[in-house]
């Protein structure tokens, strides 16, 4: 945490700034609501703001305010006025995410940037990057730290419906629906404070969690029905997808989002994994029950990182080999995850 007072002086309203409000590739409800809820904000304040997202994200997320304006990296069509508004900015917010490698092909104009970098997060390790850090890995959402932010700078009364909706759902996304250990005294506080400020809770839990396409619903029962594998003795359960299941249930960014808390729902099941195999290697989330943590594991391992019970990385590997490799490395590591020791070295 850093003074308060430099933030509150560069967000002021006295002057008009060229602000881009950014996040991590595949944005989540909790990257997508807390950029949004920003940009509404600082709207307010009279400056100019422009979201950027490294990627597409899941439709089940569109109907936030300030959607339609948002601007993906990755549309050819929109590539050339990224590169000019990032060029400008003259602050660039890096929300839910603490490196920012987390960009893919946005990290280079962002690190060549001149701009007055903010980085909000509660992600572990933050890489060192930003001119002010809001980051702390004991809230459970970024959305979280953007409301406390936004009271702390005395800014409580600029807070509206739409903007408490797109905090809220980070919040409820990120605790997995108020589940997880994250669920805090503060969580609670805070989403009781944005349900007083507008927030929908209910309505807000169907557009996200009971929207699926039929495609999607079919594709989750495939999913656990073939490609589940349990493995009792290292209390371990995992799901991959091949490009080929993706394209056989026309498979929508957002369609596999929530899958690998099905392999951790079952009962003495603590280490879950994801696999999907996209174009660019294959994706992997990490989840884990207790005191187990995969952040490390999946770091040390898979060029990734996270939060202690849920984490994702990449391989570089074709499917089946990045799952054998898994296997091995949850099999030697058995005790020390579960004893949270150090990680061997691999073979
Ligand atoms: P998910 O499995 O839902 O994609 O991600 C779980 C958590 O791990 C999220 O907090 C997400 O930001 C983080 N995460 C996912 N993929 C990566 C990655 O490749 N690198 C790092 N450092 N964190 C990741
Ligand atoms: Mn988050």
């Amino acid at each position: 945490m850093q003074n308060i007072d430099l933030f509150k002086e560069q967000i002021s309203s006295a002057s008009s700034k060229k602000i881009v409000i950014t996040t991590h590739h595949k944005p989540d409800a909790d990257a997508l609501g807390s950029s949004l809820a920003l940009a509404s904000y600082l709207k307010k304040k009279g400056h100019q703001v422009n979201v950027i997202t490294p990627s597409d994200y899941p439709v089940f997320l569109h109907w936030m305010k300030g959607n339609d304006e948002v601007i993906n990296y990755e549309d050819p069509g929109q590539l050339e006025r990224a590169e000019k508004l990032i060029a400008e900015a003259e602050i660039i917010f890096c929300l839910d995410f603490s490196c920012l490698s987390r960009l893919q092909k946005m990290e280079g104009s962002v690190r060549q940037s001149k701009a007055f970098m903010v980085n909000i997060d509660h992600h572990q390790e933050p890489e060192d990057f930003a001119d002010f850090s809001y980051c702390s890995t004991d809230a459970a959402a970024t959305c979280e730290l953007m409301y406390d932010l936004m009271v702390k700078v005395g800014d409580r009364d600029l807070i509206d419906k739409d903007i408490a909706e797109c905090l809220y759902s980070g919040i409820m996304t990120d605790t997995g629906g108020f589940r997880h250990p994250n669920t805090t005294k503060n969580v609670h506080l805070v989403t009781a404070e944005l349900i007083d400020l507008g927030a929908d809770n209910s309505k807000i839990a169907r557009l996200i969690y009971d929207t699926y396409s039929v495609n999607r619903l079919k594709f989750l029962g495939f999913a656990l029905t073939r490609r589940l594998t349990i493995l009792p003795e290292l209390n371990t359960a995992y799901i991959a997808i091949s490009k080929k299941d993706l394209r056989k249930y026309q498979s929508q960014t957002g369609d596999t989002e929530g899958l690998v808390n099905y392999a951790l729902s079952l009962d003495g099941i603590k280490v879950a994994a994801l696999f999907t195999e996209r174009k660019d290697g294959v994706k992997i989330s990490f989840r884990s029950a207790e005191d187990v943590s995969v952040n490390k594991f999946a770091a040390k391992y898979f060029n990734g990182g996270g939060h202690k019970n849920a984490s994702g990385g990449t391989s570089n590997v074709p499917l089946e080999e990045t799952i054998e490799r898994f296997k091995e490395l949850i099999k030697e590591n058995k005790q020390i995850l579960f004893n949270q020791l150090e990680l061997v070295d691999e073979k």
